[in-house]
């Protein structure tokens, strides 16, 4: 996790000059080991109407999945895996939170090389070939839409926290 508001001339030091492309290939990587899964309300609300849950069944669901609040989200501290993943699958794609239809545009993979380089080892996805080239320019856009929408929650916390 970072702080650190990105900027352009951060994202194209840790490119190093080359562009960056991605495109998922499914393996599941980034939902497994230990981790922390942000829920808004509303993405809370998304979650119990896709699986078509009961007050009752969504108030279960709620205590297995949230361990912790913060100012603007419920936190799911996942062990091995996140609770939705099935068979290498996500349960809830359709409806899977901000922080996991972002990834892996978020400021913490293109703020420093080596978080990049982390990227790189645990996504396939990034740097395979398979997706569109984009120049830092463009990476740093989608990052900051990332950061924008990820704060916006948090827009009344004294120490708001960032992917
Ligand atoms: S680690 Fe990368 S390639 Fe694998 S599922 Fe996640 S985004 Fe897709
Ligand atoms: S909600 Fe879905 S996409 Fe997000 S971490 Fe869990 S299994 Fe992965």
């Amino acid at each position: 996790m970072s702080r650190m508001r990105i900027t352009e001339d951060r994202v194209a030091r840790t490119l190093e000059g080359q562009s960056f492309d991605f495109k998922c290939t499914g393996c599941g990587n980034c939902c497994k080991g230990p981790g922390d899964v942000y829920f808004t309300e509303s993405e809370l609300k998304a979650l119990k109407e896709y699986l078509n849950l009961s007050a009752w069944s969504f108030s279960r669901l709620k205590k297995k999945l949230i361990q912790d609040t913060i100012p603007g989200y419920y936190v799911h501290r996942s062990g091995d895996a996140c609770l939705f993943l099935e068979d290498n699958r996500c349960a809830v794609y359709p409806v899977r939170p901000l922080q996991c239809r972002t990834f892996p545009f978020w400021p913490s993979n293109f703020n420093s090389k080596s978080n990049f380089r982390h990227l790189k080892k645990d996504c396939p996805g990034s740097m395979s070939g398979l997706g569109a080239a984009l120049d830092a320019a463009r990476v740093t856009a989608r990052v900051q839409k990332t950061e924008a929408a990820f704060l916006q929650p948090q827009k009344d916390a004294d120490d708001p926290i960032m992917l």
